[in-house]
């Protein structure tokens, strides 16, 4: 990959988020973190200096990048935060809409009669980059959707204010875990379908396209 990203500065959000229920339980989601990862990968191969902000993952960090392993959506709002300013900002995590109001500091025990969580909104990290005051060139976000992809998709693009989206259809598995995906590249009145691909091929593509832009 050419090194035209020399001197920019991009963060990166990956994997999923876990908001504490109490002293051993979290809510979670799929989220492998293959696709943030390797975005984080292909730009910094690119020659950006890259941090890549990751919620809990199973996969190696890849080289070259500065990591920030991170649990919660407040944590991954606060390392977001942190990191700016930046040129580039794309939010591939999964994170966790809602977190349990209250953390129990013991294991909540059951006593025959199920249990009522009751859940608050988690702050949006992908809406707030796109408001920031140090607004990143580039803001890009990640759509998981399970029907009407395009639409929903479109809606989010204006919705979060971020200049890209990549959509997917998560309907049935398709993406979490998986090696490949199938993602639509939403930019204002532009939409752009690219074939089934390698997560790596993805975020080479998307790589290529932010070199353009920039
Ligand atoms: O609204 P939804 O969760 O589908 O939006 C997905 C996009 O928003 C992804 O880019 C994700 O990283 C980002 N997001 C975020 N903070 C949240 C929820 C989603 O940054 N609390």
């Amino acid at each position: 990959m050419r090194n035209n990203l020399k001197g920019l500065r991009a963060l990166v959000t990956s994997g999923p988020t876990h908001e504490a229920l109490d002293a051993v339980r979290f809510l979670g989601n799929y989220s492998s973190g293959k696709q943030g990862h390797a975005i984080a990968a292909a730009l910094a191969s690119a020659g950006a200096d890259v941090t890549l902000i990751s919620g809990p993952v199973a996969i190696p960090a890849p080289e070259g990048v500065r990591v920030v392993s991170v649990v919660s959506a407040r944590e991954m709002l606060a390392a977001c935060k942190a990191a700016l300013p930046v040129d580039i900002a794309c939010c591939a995590a999964a994170v966790a809409d809602f977190r349990p109001k209250r953390v129990a500091t013991q294991k909540i025990k059951k006593n025959g009669e199920g249990l009522l969580l009751e859940l608050v909104e988690n702050p949006d990290i992908l809406h707030t980059l796109s408001h920031a005051r140090a607004r990143p060139k580039l803001v890009i976000g990640f759509a998981a959707e399970t029907h009407k992809v395009e639409k929903n998709a479109r809606e989010k693009l204006k919705r979060k204010g971020c200049d890209w989206l990549v959509a997917n259809d998560v309907s049935g598995g398709k993406a979490f875990h998986a090696e490949e995906n199938q993602v639509i590249i939403l930019r204002e009145g532009v939409t752009i379908r690219w074939p089934r691909m390698s997560k790596i091929a993805i975020a080479e593509k998307l790589v290529q396209q932010i070199q353009e832009f920039l």
